[in-house]
C-alpha cells in the first residue's frame, strides 16, 4: 500500500470551486497546505481564496498538464465532476475518493444497483431509458413515485414527484425537454419516511474510519435547509444509522469524506437514499461544533494525516441561506438582529450572483441542548419564509 503522508507546504488540488471547495481550501491552509482550485466557473468563490486558480474548461489540455504536475494529491467537492478527468489525473497522482468509486456514485443507477447488489436497504427503483418507457417503469414500482436523472441531479434538480396518472403527461414532457444523448433517469419509490437522517464517514488509507454522530435533516422542495445535531432519535437507532453508513463506506473500500442519506421509516428501518462523496451540507455544524470540522478530516485523509476526532462539543442546529434568504438575513437591522442570537455563527459563501435555489450561506446555532439551538433555528427559518412571501 502507497502510504507517503503529504506534508503541510504541499499543494492540495481540488476539482470545483464552490463553498465545498472553499471551505476545504480554508482547511488546508489553516494546516500549511497551499491549493489548487480547478473550475470552469471564474466566479465560483473558492478562486479568489487560492494561490493557484484554474477557471478553465475541465477538456483544457494545457490545464491538465499543469494541475496534475503542481499537485500532490487530489480530490473533488461535488460528484458532477467529470469521473474521466479524474480517471487521467490518477494516473499521475492520488486522486481520493478514486474514481472508481466516483464513477459508481456520480450516476443513481449505477449508484442504486450497487447498493442493491450489496445488500443494502434502499428504496425500489427501476431504471428509464427512454420517456415512452416512463409509464411502465411506473407501473413497475406503483404511484406515487419520483423520478430522478440519472446523473448531473442536484438539490432536487432534475426530479419530478408522480404522485398519480395524472402527473404523467407532465413528467414525460419535462423527460423530453431534458433529453439529451444517453440521458437515464430512475423512478423510484415515494418513500412516506418519518424522518430524513445523514451521517458522515471519513475513511483512511489504511481502511479505518470514523463516524460522525447522526444528524438530523429537514428539506424544502428537494433542498436541505435545517439540520439538527444529534438527531431527536433514539440512540439505538442513532448508532444502526452510524454502523449502517460505515458498511457501506467499507464495501465501496472508499477514501475519503463521505455523506450518507438515509430515510428513516415509520417503523424505524433505515433506507439508503444517496451517498455523497464529498463533505456534506448537513455536516457544516462541524466547522463549529466539533474540534475537527469536516474540511479537515478531508485534508486529514487525502493527505494520509491520522483521522480527527468526531466529538459533538456542543449541540448544533445548521439553517441554509437560499437564494435571497442571504439578503434578507443581512440586510438593515437583520445581521445585528441574527448575530445578537447566543451561539449564532453566520457563515456567507461570497457568491457574486444571486440566484433563486442557489446555497448562498448557511447560520449554525449554539446551545447547551439540541432543543434550544433547533428553537433557534426554526425562528430563524421562519423568519425567511415570512420574508419570501411578503
Ligand atoms: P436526493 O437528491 O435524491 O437526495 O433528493 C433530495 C430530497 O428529495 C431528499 O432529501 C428527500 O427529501 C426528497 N426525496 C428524494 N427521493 C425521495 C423518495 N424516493 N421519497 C421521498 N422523498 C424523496
Amino acid at each position: 500500500m502507497n502510504r507517503t503522508v503529504i506534508e503541510p507546504g504541499a499543494i492540495l488540488g481540488v476539482l470545483g470551486g464552490g463553498q465545498l471547495g472553499a471551505m476545504f481550501a480554508g482547511a488546508a491552509h489553516r494546516l500549511g497546505y497551499r491549493v489548487a482550485v480547478w473550475d470552469p466557473d471564474p466566479d465560483a468563490p473558492a478562486h479568489r481564496l487560492v494561490r493557484h486558480s484554474y477557471p478553465r474548461p475541465f477538456a483544457d489540455r494545457q490545464t491538465f498538464d499543469e494541475f496534475s504536475d503542481l499537485v500532490s494529491v487530489a480530490t473533488y467537492e461535488w460528484e458532477n465532476v467529470p469521473a474521466a478527468l479524474c480517471r487521467e489525473l490518477e494516473r499521475r497522482k492520488p486522486v481520493r475518493p478514486s474514481s472508481a468509486v466516483l464513477d459508481i456514485i456520480q450516476d443513481r443507477f449505477a449508484q442504486k444497483a450497487y447498493l442493491e447488489a450489496q445488500g443494502f436497504p434502499i428504496p425500489n427503483f427501476s431504471v428509464v431509458t427512454s420517456p415512452d418507457h416512463l409509464r411502465e417503469a411506473v407501473e413497475r414500482i406503483g404511484f406515487p413515485v419520483v423520478l430522478k436523472t440519472a446523473t448531473a441531479g442536484y438539490d432536487g434538480k432534475g426530479q419530478w414527484r408522480i404522485k398519480s396518472e395524472t402527473d404523467l403527461p407532465e413528467a414525460h414532457r419535462a423527460m423530453k425537454e431534458s433529453l439529451q444523448r444517453g440521458t437515464r433517469w430512475i423512478v423510484e419509490a415515494f418513500v412516506p419516511f418519518e424522518r430524513e437522517l445523514s451521517v458522515l464517514v471519513i475513511r483512511a488509507v489504511d481502511g479505518t474510519s470514523v463516524v460522525y454522530p447522526t444528524a438530523e435533516n429537514e428539506h424544502e422542495d428537494g433542498i436541505l435547509r435545517a439540520t439538527i445535531v444529534p438527531a431527536r432519535i433514539p440512540t439505538p437507532l442513532a448508532e444502526q444509522a452510524g454502523a449502517l453508513a460505515r458498511q457501506v463506506i467499507e464495501r465501496l473500500n472508499g477514501i475519503g469524506v463521505f455523506c450518507l442519506e438515509l430515510f428513516q421509516l415509520p417503523d424505524g428501518n433505515l433506507l439508503v437514499n444517496e451517498i455523497a462523496p464529498r463533505p456534506h451540507n448537513s455536516g457544516h455544524y462541524t466547522l463549529d461544533a466539533c474540534s475537527v470540522s469536516q474540511f479537515e478530516q478531508q485534508v486529514r485523509v487525502i493527505c494520509d494525516l491520522p483521522l480527527g476526532e468526531v466529538r459533538l462539543i456542543t449541540p448544533a442546529a445548521m439553517v441554509n441561506l437560499i437564494g435571497d434568504d442571504a439578503a434578507n438575513v443581512t440586510r438593515g437591522d437583520g445581521c445585528r438582529a441574527l448575530l445578537t442570537v447566543p451561539g449564532a455563527v453566520l457563515h456567507l459563501y461570497g457568491k457574486r450572483t444571486m440566484r433563486p435555489r442557489r446555497k448562498m450561506g448557511h447560520v449554525t446555532f449554539l446551545a447547551s441542548e439540541a432543543e434550544i439551538a433547533w428553537e433557534r433555528a426554526v425562528m430563524l427559518r421562519d423568519r425567511l419564509a415570512k420574508a419570501a412571501t411578503s
